[in-house]
């Protein structure tokens, strides 16, 4: 994995498309337990190198009742966003995930990380990726229909402070499915343990 993780470091395929140049941001052990594929490096995250470094971030761990410190715990939780360098800005934000690591990357990651439990799926590029034909209409209808995809998958909306008027005008999401993903995040990071994890599950 470390070999593979160098490789992946040093990739520079996609360069001419990259305002800030090539920085892939990943975190992966083969022994991970939990992974979660999100869209694409923010420029904040960008900045620091770390994985949901941001409000973003922030607002993630809040769902899923993990700390800091477990959450950069690469050897219990992998983190392989569908882009894994920064795309730079569009009209309405944040341009969509190179399509390029996907084919270059993703399967060779994957097999390195055999103890997978559960992937969360965040946002609709994760989710059309690994969902394919399964999805529902989009991300709003997917994420409601989260039980069909258990055990291996849990999707999830972005937790971006952009998609504030989203929660507000979909309660469910917090009443109904965080209290299902904080419990089978905290089962998947106890598997393998022995124990339920420090910092687990709020
Ligand atoms: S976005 Fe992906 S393919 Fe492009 S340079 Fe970064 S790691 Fe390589």
């Amino acid at each position: 994995m470390d070999a593979l993780l160098a490789e992946v470091r040093a990739c520079n395929a996609c360069a001419a498309h990259l305002p800030l140049g090539p920085r892939p941001v990943v975190q992966a052990s083969a022994g991970a337990r939990l992974l979660i594929v999100g869209q694409a490096p923010s420029m904040t995250v960008h900045a620091t190198g770390r994985p949901w470094d941001d409000r973003s971030g922030e607002q993630l761990r809040r769902w899923l009742g993990v700390e800091r410190d477990l959450f950069y715990d690469a050897s219990r939780i992998a983190i392989m966003p569908m882009g894994y360098c920064y795309p730079g800005r569009g009209t309405s934000g944040d341009l969509p995930p190179r399509r390029e690591c996907a084919a270059l990357w993703h399967e060779r990651l994957l097999a390195q990380m055999k103890h997978i439990e559960l992937t969360l799926l965040v946002g609709q590029y994760a989710q059309r990726h690994f969902l394919g034909d399964a999805r529902k209409g989009g991300v709003t209808e997917t994420v409601a229909a989260f039980a069909e995809y258990a055990p291996r998958f849990m999707p999830l909306p972005h937790p971006s402070p952009r998609n504030t008027g989203w929660f507000k005008h979909h309660p469910w999401f917090e009443r109904e499915v965080l209290p299902v993903l904080r419990a089978r995040v905290r089962q998947a990071l106890a598997a393998g343990q022995g124990a339920a994890p420090k910092g687990g599950a709020a």
